[in-house]
């Protein structure tokens, strides 16, 4: 039999997959499992794609693998892996590297085992002989005692005997006692004990006909389209319509994935799925440690979990059978990846669920045009505590002076006289934004990019929020020795100084990615400002994910048009996104609540939607604009950047794939470019963008150019990077 085995390498041009003839002894050999192979003078692994009765490599040049291991990638997955490869311009092995079981490790040499423990067992011989006929020494009696609780690890019950492993060996020889090899779950933190929490009694009737419409998708005809968009204003209960969604998939014995942006970030909602299912939940993500990462995998690919909550790679669970895939906060933007394979999970969840036969539910109160359009919409319109969503006022920030309108400032006094609690959110970490020298002029940049270095006053440093260089703050300027430097902007670090002034003696919290650090920091932020009587949480955008805390009278958007000032076609979408999540946080307990909104124009589109609450008003608006600019969800984009050390080549480069790609397109789209892009970590950048009404033939036509011009040698030291649905 001959396996056609694609070796898992990052290079790029090294690609499979390669014929190897099986021999008769690797007889488990099929499509999915996982082969070292000898490759040249290497030894790679590989993953079998396919099996075939013939090749067409002569038969003494045919190799064969040099070993199976014991780890394999179900089919399905496989199919997907090599699927999102293909759908956005990326390598066979980066995509089979996102279907791996964990800790696959290289070369063959796994970097994650199963735990496992020596366990021992009374046997029944064993039990008589504690009885009294037998002859025991005084330790073998201890340890025949020990255990006539139950079995206990090995290790332990000698120990505790004062026996040492030569008497439970001894005992085992004479069948008085049986040891057996267990594997030991590594259980990460999250997960709750068996705990089942039954939530409200009763749903609200908007909450039961979503929940009914779900339920009968599920067991409708394969045919219909499972595609659901769930549009509920924040605290309307979506998550409660998820779980008994879930519970519905589990009942007809199917399983289930439920997407999160990011679990650091949305502790709550991953908790109250362990709270309702218990054990049957498996947690896949990035902060759990390679062996309880690789422990919730087993599970879920035994079986013995059927429900996985993570964050966008969980949509890889090995889960067989899978009913349902909610995609909850779909408007998060974590659910693309920006590292090669740029995957976008929503995409994946939408394929893996039409191959399953799954209903997909995607959640949110801020909708993407895309889904608003494509989905079956169904509405909670409505708080659950029927309390309405609260008044959202915009302030204008022209001529203001200093960070904090006076409209803002006072609210935040009536906050600490009260001892109530504000949320306020700035979407720039660090102190300033730059410096600059009052006497020459001078600007802080980055050595490595076209961009200006940010303040951290606490650290004494300035750092570049784009490759990581950071250097000791400036006493004086290198160039003119003037010690007048000036700082420009606010960011989070510099507005919590100032928050704490005014809210004194009330705590201020600070959640961004330099107050962060650590495995539990968001979480540990989190809890601390929830434990608090009264308050301020200040921070970027992770400060509007979801959180529910009760006692929140106040919210705060600083700068909300700041995205507006960036020339993307998505920044009204986000913008809206941003502002009616933070107002979510607000209002949500007994006190009633409302949101500030400072902008330099309080009178944009995206603005005046998010004050009034009306998504659906913002959408339609949306959706015409994208339709007249042929913007998605009317046309796709694929947006190659080309790079180099030098300047010169890459706009070379670029230029050939526009010639490539302009010669490949027969009416389906147009290419927009090469335009330079500023310089990042060091590298010379160009971009072009492709805008197409047909996806397929766009993404095969940008794949071919690429390939061509990357290939060719005059291009050597460009580096190529292709994103498909670019965010
Ligand atoms: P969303 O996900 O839309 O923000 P949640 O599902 O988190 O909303 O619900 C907000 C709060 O309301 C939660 O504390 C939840 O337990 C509670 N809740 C949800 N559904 C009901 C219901 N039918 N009756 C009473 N409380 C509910
Ligand atoms: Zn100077
Ligand atoms: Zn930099």
């Amino acid at each position: 039999m001959i396996a056609k085995v694609e070796p898992l390498t990052p290079a790029r041009a090294l690609r499979g997959p390669f014929d190897y003839l099986v021999p008769s002894r690797m007889s488990g050999v099929d499509i999915g499992s996982m082969l070292v192979v000898p490759f040249g003078r290497r030894r790679m692994l590989g993953v079998v794609v396919d099996l075939a009765e013939v090749s067409e490599v002569p038969a003494d040049r045919l190799l064969e693998p040099l070993a199976a291991l014991e780890r394999d990638v179900p089919r399905e997955l496989l199919r997907l892996g090599l699927e999102v490869a293909a759908e956005y311009c990326s390598t066979p092995a980066r995509g089979l590297a996102l279907v791996l079981p964990p800790g696959t490790g290289r070369g063959g040499r796994p970097g994650v085992t199963p735990r496992r423990e020596l366990v021992a067992h009374l046997t029944d011989a064993g039990r008589r002989a504690l009885g009294g006929e037998e002859r025991l020494g005084s330790r073998q009696r201890a340890v025949l005692g020990g255990l006539s609780g139950g079995p206990a690890a090995a290790a332990a019950a000698a120990r505790d005997a004062g026996g040492g492993h030569a008497t439970l060996r001894t005992l085992e020889r004479r069948g008085l006692v049986r040891l057996e090899t267990l594997e030991r779950r590594r259980r990460p933190s999250l997960a709750a004990v068996g705990a089942r929490a039954e939530g409200p009694a009763r749903l609200i009737p908007a909450q039961e006909a979503a929940l009914a419409a779900i339920v009968a998708r599920m067991d409708g005809p394969a045919t219909s389209d499972r595609r659901l968009l769930l549009h509920g204003v924040t605290g309307s209960g979506k998550t409660e319509v998820y779980l008994r969604a879930v519970a519905a998939a589990l009942e007809r014995g199917r399983s289930a994935i439920v997407l999160v942006p990011e679990i650091a970030l949305t502790p709550q909602t991953a908790g109250r799925f362990h709270d309702r299912f218990g054990d049957s939940v498996a947690l896949l993500h990035s902060r759990l440690g390679a062996g309880e990462r690789y422990d919730e995998w087993v599970r879920l690919r035994r079986g013995q979990a059927r429900v996985c909550v993570g964050p966008r790679s969980a949509i890889f669970a090995p889960l067989s059978d899978i009913g349902l895939i909610v995609v909850d906060e779909e408007h998060d933007p974590s659910y693309k990846q920006e590292s090669d394979p740029r995957y976008d999970a929503r995409w994946v969840a939408d394929r893996r669920a039409e191959q399953a036969g799954a209903v997909l539910v995607a959640g949110t109160a801020t909708p993407r045009p895309e889904s608003y359009r494509a989905l079956r919409r169904l509405t909670l319109p409505e708080r659950v505590d029927g309390r309405g969503l609260p008044p959202v006022e915009l302030v204008g920030m022209v001529g203001a002076a200093g960070a904090l309108h006076p409209r803002t400032r006072e609210a935040l006094e009536q906050v600490r006289d009260r001892g109530e609690k504000a949320i306020v959110l700035l979407n720039r970490r660090g102190w300033s934004n730059f410096l600059t020298c009052r006497s020459c002029a001078r600007v802080w940049g980055c050595p490595q990019c076209d961009v200006s270095l940010v303040l951290h006053r606490s650290a004494g440093r300035l750092a570049c929020h784009h490759c990581g260089h950071s250097e000791p703050a400036p006493a004086a300027c290198p160039d003119c020795g003037s010690l007048s430097v000036a700082r420009h902007g606010v960011g989070t670090e510099r507005l919590e100084d100032e928050l704490e002034a005014i809210l004194d003696p009330l705590p201020v919290v600070r959640l961004d990615g330099d107050s962060t650090g650590g495995r539990t920091g968001v979480g540990e932020l989190l809890r601390r400002f929830d434990a608090a009587p009264a308050g301020v949480l200040v921070g970027t955008q992770m400060v509007a994910k979801g959180h529910d805390f009760p006692a929140v009278t106040l919210g705060v958007v600083l700068d909300a048009d700041a995205t507006l000032r960036f020339p993307d076609f998505r920044s009204e979408e986000r913008t809206f996104a941003m502002v009616a999540q933070l107002a979510g946080r607000s209002g949500r307990g007994a006190g009633g609540g409302r949101v500030i909104v400072q902008a330099l124009d309080p009178g944009a589109r995206s603005l005046g939607y998010a004050a009034r609450h009306d998504a659906d008003g913002f959408l339609t608006g949306e959706l015409e604009r994208r339709q007249a600019l042929g913007y998605p969800p009317f046309g796709y984009l694929i947006r190659v950047v080309c790079s180099s050390r030098e300047a010169g080549p890459e706009v070379v480069a670029a230029r050939a794939v526009v010639d490539s790609v302009a010669g490949r397109s027969p009416g389906w789209g147009s290419v927009l470019g090469p335009a330079p892009l500023f310089r990042l970590k060091g590298r010379e950048r160009a971009q072009l963008v492709v805008k197409a009404s047909a996806r397929s033939p766009a993404v095969a036509a940008v794949r071919d150019a690429v390939e061509a011009v990357s290939g060719d040698r005059a291009h050597r030291g460009v580096a190529f990077s292709v994103d498909v649905d670019p965010q």
